[in-house]
């Protein structure tokens, strides 16, 4: 089932066409990666799943059920954590989940048991009762992770959480992540892609207004797979013999060679790695490395950008 699906979204700011058709489904469970440049519309997307601004058209449904404009009534399954949360700085963390449970209206007691089960879970039951005014960005982060699950939300979207803090602050939020995602569908926007590579299962890459990689890491990898090749061999010889071959004169055919290394991209679809090594069986070469190299997402992302 998915949690979120997203139908042929458009939206302009005056003459900028920010979302071009966008179709995004985000799977029950997951943690969807939403990746995109600065300016891509990322933000722009949350605001319109939230019902906070109006598309030009398209559809928005979470948990199947219809998001509209200005009715927030979809919300109630959404736990929202902004880029930069905004606390009472003379409140502490127990206040400030009061405050929000209030508000939703959660029972006292169910508030109390949530509280100290998130604090629990982001790091922060020490702090529990210290005034929210001396907090890192981290640490607000985490509270802020806390508020948006405490009405155990079926969706948790977090507008680039990470992106203001150091290498510790982060690895903190990603391993809460982590451990929130048997509990809620997470919905990650960054452009961080070292993070998503550590805890996303689903990646969507907003560009030009639409999605344009979405699935698992590993279906994306092997859908875009290049064939491409490492060829180390015992000598600069071998390796420049390897490279000379008139067997590998193609214009689909792609050579670099670098000391006794070849690396070698083949562009047309019908070649792949057997035609080379029958290459090399044929000329009796024997290379010391035979790899296929795996593309990154960042080597990904830099394609579909560009
Ligand atoms: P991202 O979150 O991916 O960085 P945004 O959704 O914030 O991108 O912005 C996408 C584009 O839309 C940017 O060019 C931004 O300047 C523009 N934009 C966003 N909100 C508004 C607005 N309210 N009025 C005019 N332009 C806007």
């Amino acid at each position: 089932m998915n949690v979120l699906e997203i139908n042929k979204l458009y939206k302009r700011f005056g003459d900028r066409e920010v979302l071009k058709g966008l179709d995004m489904m985000v799977p029950e469970h997951s943690i969807f990666g939403f990746i995109g440049k600065n300016g891509a519309g990322k933000t722009t997307t949350i605001k319109i799943i939230l019902g906070l601004l109006k598309q030009d058209s398209g559809t928005i449904t979470v948990c199947g059920q219809k998001v509209t404009y200005g009715d927030t009534k979809t919300n109630r399954y959404i736990g929202f954590l902004p880029d930069v949360p905004e606390f009472y700085g003379y409140m502490n963390p127990m206040e400030y989940l009061n405050l929000c449970g209030e508000i939703t209206g959660l029972s006292k007691n169910k508030i109390k048991s949530k509280s100290e089960e998130l604090l629990e879970l982001v790091g922060l039951k020490d702090e529990k009762k210290k005034k929210i005014r001396g907090f890192s960005r981290g640490m607000k982060q985490r509270l802020g992770i806390a508020q948006a699950l405490l009405n155990e939300p079926k969706l948790l979207i977090c507008d680039e959480p990470t992106s203001a803090l150091d290498p510790i602050g982060r690895k903190e939020i990603l391993d809460i992540l982590s451990a929130a995602k048997g509990k809620t569908t997470i919905i990650f926007s960054t452009h961080i892609l070292s993070d998503v590579e550590r805890i996303c299962d689903y990646i969507g890459v907003l560009h030009d207004g639409k999605l344009a990689l979405c699935g698992t890491l590993s279906e994306i990898k092997e859908n875009y797979r290049h064939n491409e090749f490492v060829l180390e061999f015992g000598s600069e010889k071998e390796a420049s013999i390897f490279e000379m071959l008139d067997e590998l004169k193609h214009p689909s055919i792609r050579l670099w060679r670098s000391g006794n290394a070849v690396k070698v991209l083949l562009t047309d679809d019908r070649m792949d790695g057997s035609f080379l090594l029958s290459v090399l069986s044929q000329k009796c070469l024997v290379p010391l490395k035979f790899a296929v190299v795996e593309p990154t997402l960042e080597s990904l992302f830099m394609e579909v950008v560009q």
